[in-house]
């Protein structure tokens, strides 16, 4: 594979993966965020594996002038990535103050209920809400949908009790793994980690041309606190010391604070979800309805004035931490 600039961002430790949210629909966000982070210098944008979504967030990057990767991903299984809120409001008690609207990222909730294509599904409202009214449903897509659409990468979400269904899905997959440039595996830590990660490296051949293990610490919790990052840095740790072939990349409670903790971690890179996409929620709320943000030069300089900087803590961090781990180079 030749080497262009996302690769090269793996293989320098400065690879900023922007997470739009594998259950996220809202389509002008998705087309306004990757418009945003493509011509911060994004290295890569996952995006729900939806075709609609796919042409949005195609359509931004490109309008962006850059290349960032395009990556969508799926699942294997039950996993709270892939899920949106639901309730009848019919039934809500008058009385309610509706804490569930309060907590909600994406105002998502109003008081007709849930706004599907703006759940991501993170689960916040669930226990706020006083009459337990919310529950949750699978959000599942058909990768047979995408095969034709311009993807560059594609991330499967596991847990490591799933690796025969893992193996299935390789297997389905097969016909669409040659047009990809990057897989990616996205799984939370489990008592047996290694001895399954080791098990999905067998299954995974012949091997993609470039592998990348998504470290999920606390997932879809970095707009919560500086200290979320923790779980991610201590899950990307655990798996750098198994020395697997292929990337290692931190996800799940990343935010700002997460460069500054990284210190001397050779991890290949970072993705950031809910901060990333919290960062400049309020500056496209300003938007009228399903415009586009080039439209609006002084609100587009707004959030880059913000995300650059949270880029570039990223593309400049010391590249010490690379000296002698040429091991973490993929296939
Ligand atoms: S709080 Fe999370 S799960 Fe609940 S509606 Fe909002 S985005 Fe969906
Ligand atoms: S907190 Fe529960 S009862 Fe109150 S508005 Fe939200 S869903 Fe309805």
């Amino acid at each position: 594979m030749p080497e262009t600039a996302p690769v090269n961002a793996l293989r320098s430790g400065q690879w900023f993966k922007l997470i739009c949210g594998a259950s996220y629909q809202h389509l002008p966000t998705v087309r306004n965020l990757c418009f945003i982070y493509a011509k911060a210098g994004a290295d890569c944008i996952d995006v729900a594996a939806d075709p609609s979504v796919v042409r949005v967030a195609r359509e931004g990057i490109e309008a962006a002038g850059a290349s960032p990767w395009l990556m969508v991903s799926i699942s294997n299984g039950e996993d709270l990535h892939f899920r949106k809120a639901e309730f009848d409001a019919q039934w809500c008690p008058p009385s309610c103050s509706a804490p569930c609207q309060r907590v909600c990222p994406t105002e998502a909730i109003t008081w007709e209920g849930v706004i599907t294509d703006r759940c991501y599904g993170c689960g916040r409202c669930l226990p706020v809400c006083p009459w337990g009214m919310i529950r949750t449903r699978e959000q599942r897509y058909d990768w047979r949908d995408l095969v034709d659409l311009p993807i560059d990468a594609l991330e499967i979400h596991t847990s490591s009790d799933r690796v025969a269904e893992f193996a299935q899905l390789w297997q389905e997959l097969s016909p669409w793994l040659g047009q990809l440039k990057l897989v990616a595996v996205s799984f939370p830590d489990h008592p047996h980690l290694e001895r399954n990660l080791r098990a999905l490296l067998g299954v995974m051949q012949p091997p993609p041309p470039l592998l990348l293990w998504q470290t999920d610490g606390r997932p879809m919790s970095g707009d919560i606190g500086a200290g979320t990052t923790h779980q991610a840095i201590r899950l990307g740790q655990k798996v750098l010391d198994m020395h697997l072939p292929g990337f290692v990349q931190l996800a799940g409670g990343t935010n700002a604070a997460t460069v500054t903790y990284l210190q001397d971690l050779p991890i290949s890179g970072v993705a950031y979800g809910s901060y990333a996409r919290a960062l400049v929620s309020d500056l496209l709320d300003r938007l009228p309805p399903g415009a586009k943000i080039e439209d609006f030069p002084v609100i587009l300089e707004q959030a880059l004035t913000r995300v650059a900087p949270f880029v570039n803590s990223l593309k400049q961090r010391s590249l010490q931490a690379y000296v002698g781990h040429s091991t973490q180079t993929g296939h």
